[in-house]
């Protein structure tokens, strides 16, 4: 099937935003079999959607908007659209009084405004959206199906996972079989060269990267009739190939975040730790305790900013701060045996850098991180040359501690073994 999306929203021709609603929608339609062929972005204007709707009907068999289901005026999508297909807008009760509960909750009345978001063209089936108060709905007319989402991401891309795509793989007697594989220390880039190939050429299962902050998922979608296929022999080949190419990068085959799995490692093996942070400031801290269940093996944390702080609360000596510096492998090293000693705990761990923007030298540029982590097996240093700005710097450091304690664990596991 050929689809058009179709974003309603005067910002995104001003420029003000991106249109990345389009974006999402073309990358994840394909799986459903649905094809994305053109991309079209239009105002708050009924005459020009309407417009656009009619010559979108002419040369595709889906048409998705998004944006402009809100309660304000501007918000004239469903209207426009019921116009123009010819529709009466009749209003949905259990919608209504969703709306309704929505305010009461809040001890607020709904606005007749707001109560316009309950009225949708007759016939539509209603997409629930959990994010917002707007739902979205789809409408069949003849072979054309026309389907209006939100404009906020958080809103339209859940309702598209959870009610859009589910419709098309019935159209089409399949399901969807994902898997994601989540990675660290390895750039995007050098990621895609590893594995281009396998992007281009793979039709099912098919492979997409998204990067962030530090971190990369690879979700891979196997799309299969249940009736006749197993969608985990299907994928089987594809897992193989990409582990043996990017193994090393890969720490978990769960949609989970590197905290919550060094935590859960941490807890499963139930390995005591405590840390010590200078230029993170306690974000490494509140990564892991972010996490439930930690407190099974988080003994303590401490912000040790001053060199005085460091001798003091961890033993730090004032030679090694005098002759190497507080940013050095040698202060790490002291730093997580210090922390180690006083918590008594199996690992100790510590961060110190400089995250800029000022106190870079030649010799200590801003980005210098040295990360200490003391353990049974001794104390290990580890230096990086980050970039970026003060906060993309101490969050690559706690992704750097994270990783560090990671296969620090992976070690003593395989020891074990
Ligand atoms: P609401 O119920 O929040 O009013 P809506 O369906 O009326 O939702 P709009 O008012 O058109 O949506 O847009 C709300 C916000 O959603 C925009 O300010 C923008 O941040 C985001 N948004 C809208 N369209 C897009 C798009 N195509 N891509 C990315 N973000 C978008």
């Amino acid at each position: 099937m050929i689809a058009e999306i179709i974003a309603v929203g005067t910002e995104l021709l001003m420029g003000q935003i991106n249109n990345t609603n389009a974006r999402y929608i073309s990358a994840r339609f394909p799986d459903a079999d649905v094809y994305v062929y053109y991309h079209t972005v239009v105002g708050d204007n009924p005459v020009r959607l309407s417009a656009c709707l009619r010559h979108a009907l002419e040369r595709a068999d889906v048409v998705i908007t998004t944006g402009g289901l809100g309660p304000t005026q501007d918000d004239l999508t469903k209207e426009t659209i019921s116009k123009t297909l010819g529709l009466e807008l009749i209003y949905d009760r259990e919608t209504l009084e969703g709306i309704r509960r929505f305010f009461d909750e809040r001890g607020r009345k709904a606005a007749p405004n707001n109560e316009k978001q309950a009225y949708f063209p007759e016939g539509s089936t209603i997409l629930r959206n959990d994010n917002g108060t707007a739902p979205g709905c789809l409408i069949k007319q003849g072979e054309k199906t026309i389907v209006m989402l939100p404009g906020p991401p958080w809103e339209m891309e859940p309702m598209f996972e959870n009610s859009v795509l589910p419709y098309f793989l019935k159209v089409a007697d399949s399901k969807l079989y994902s898997v994601y594989l989540k990675l660290f220390g390895i750039g995007e880039s050098s990621m895609e060269d590893i594995i281009n190939d396998l992007v281009s050429t793979q039709k099912n299962p098919t492979i997409a990267p998204y990067a962030k902050r530090g971190e990369i998922t690879l979700r891979i979608t196997v799309k299969y009739n249940p009736d006749k296929e197993n969608p985990k022999e299907m994928m089987a080949p594809v897992l193989d190939e990409i582990s043996s190419r990017l193994g090393e990068y890969i720490y978990s085959s769960k949609n989970e975040e590197l905290n919550e799995k060094v935590a859960s490692m941490l807890i499963e093996r139930n390995c005591s730790i405590a840390i010590a942070e200078s230029c993170t400031g306690g974000m490494l801290t509140s990564m892991l305790t972010d996490v439930p269940g930690i407190s099974a093996v988080f003994d303590r944390s401490i912000v040790t900013y001053s060199n005085d702080a460091k001798v003091r609360e961890l033993g730090v000596s004032p030679g090694t701060l005098a002759k190497y510096g507080a940013v050095s492998g040698e202060a790490a090293a002291e730093m997580a045996n210090g922390i180690k000693e006083n918590a008594q705990s199996e690992i100790g761990l510590s961060i110190t850098g400089i995250a800029g923007p000022g106190g870079g030298t030649d010799e200590k540029p801003v980005g210098l991180v040295y990360i200490g982590l003391a353990s049974g097996s001794g104390t290990e240093i580890k230096r990086l040359n980050l970039w970026g700005d003060r906060n993309r710097i101490r969050h690559s450091a706690c992704l750097n501690a994270l990783d560090m304690i990671r296969k620090n664990l992976k070690i003593i596991k395989t020891e074990d073994n």
